[in-house]
């Protein structure tokens, strides 16, 4: 399925949205971890299944896959062993659902498709593969796992204000040196503020994504950046 441009301001909106209409429903704000799939069950009514998707589909590197007409989420079940990447493809697929369904039921009326398609999915999320949309669903797992006001609330109290420069971060990312302490930090951030569903990986991209750590060389030649 092809999917136009989505800015990430416009993903920001989408996750504040669903959280919004959680937190009216539950009556209180959802803190984190984030129950991804009670989101999925309880407040979207769609229907999440653990199943061996691998074989199912017969692909090795399939995570999950969002089948829009029979209103199901399928996750494959070698993710229940790493609670991270288990949570990430349930967000992710949340993502497909809230980003995508509502192009998917336009084209349909458009194209005039008749009937339902039952046990065709409509995506099939592997690792390695990004195109558009499977990016697109990635930044809204990420913001809706970590919500930035959360994971700045977080930042702010171990670290007080200002962002974490670190030496090397733009040119030297895979460096010991570098995620090292990336990796520490991140983890400080995900037990302030209990993220405990969530990588120590997604985080330190998500700490990048909001600015929380800068690259040390590029911010002090450009202090006004800060
Ligand atoms: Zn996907």
């Amino acid at each position: 399925m092809k999917v136009p441009y989505v800015s990430n301001t416009d993903i920001d909106s989408a996750v504040i949205e669903l959280l919004g209409k959680c937190a009216t429903k539950l009556g209180r704000e959802l803190l984190p971890p984030i129950p991804v799939d009670d989101i999925i069950e309880k407040f979207l009514g769609i229907t999440l299944e653990i199943v061996d998707l691998q074989t199912r589909l017969g692909m090795v590197d399939v995570l999950g896959a969002a089948y829009f007409d029979e209103n199901v989420i399928r996750v494959d079940e070698n993710l229940l062993q790493l609670e991270g990447r288990l949570s990430f493809t349930m967000a992710h697929e949340i993502g497909h659902w809230q980003l995508h369904r509502p192009l998917y039921e336009m084209e349909k009326v458009t194209v005039g498709y008749i009937g339902t398609r039952v046990s065709v999915p409509d995506f099939v999320c592997r690792s390695g593969r990004k195109p558009p949309a499977e990016v697109q669903a990635d930044r809204f797992a990420a913001r809706l796992l970590m919500p930035e006001r959360l994971v700045r609330i977080a930042f702010h109290t171990i670290h007080g204000e200002g962002p974490f420069l670190l030496a090397g971060l733009r040119n030297h990312q895979g460096d010991t040196s570098v995620v090292g302490p990336w990796s520490e930090l991140a983890k400080a951030v995900l037990i302030q503020g209990n993220f405990s569903n969530v990588s120590i990986e997604a985080m330190r991209y998500r700490l990048d994504d909001l600015k929380l750590i800068r690259d040390k060389e590029s911010t002090e030649a450009q202090p006004n950046l800060l």
